[in-house]
């Protein structure tokens, strides 16, 4: 089989050209398939982290959890919100989105849990 990349002549059973390495299957000019992250996951996991974090401040006794799980939903949603920047994906700004409000409940969490301790109410 030739290479659509090289042109070398490589055996019809070969997967990759034995000259560049390309993927045979592949025309030229195509991304070869990578796992992919899936920023909307992230996204909604951030979210979702935001939340726990939230509902934790009105849980009694639950205020360290709610600072445990609001700062990690920090690092989980700038983590988010960063990403589609990098992969672009079609629901950019969907994504970015869910991140961001991730980030505010977490942020949310995180201090009303540390004034919650303090005994500010
Ligand atoms: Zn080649």
């Amino acid at each position: 089989m030739q290479c659509p990349k090289c042109g070398h002549d490589n055996p019809p059973e070969a997967l990759f050209c034995e000259e560049c390495d390309w993927r045979l299957d592949l025309p030229v000019g195509a991304t070869p398939k990578t796992k992919k992250r899936n920023p909307l996951a992230f996204a909604v996991l951030a979210l979702v982290v935001g939340l726990v974090s939230a509902i934790l401040i009105f849980v009694d006794g639950a205020e360290y959890g709610a600072i445990g799980v609001g700062a990690v939903g920090l690092i989980l949603g700038s983590y988010s919100v960063n990403l589609p920047r990098y992969l672009n994906p079609d629901n950019k700004s969907v994504c970015m989105g869910l991140a961001t409000a991730g980030v505010v409940l977490s942020v949310f969490g995180f201090i009303l849990g540390f004034a919650a301790i303090a005994g500010v109410f």
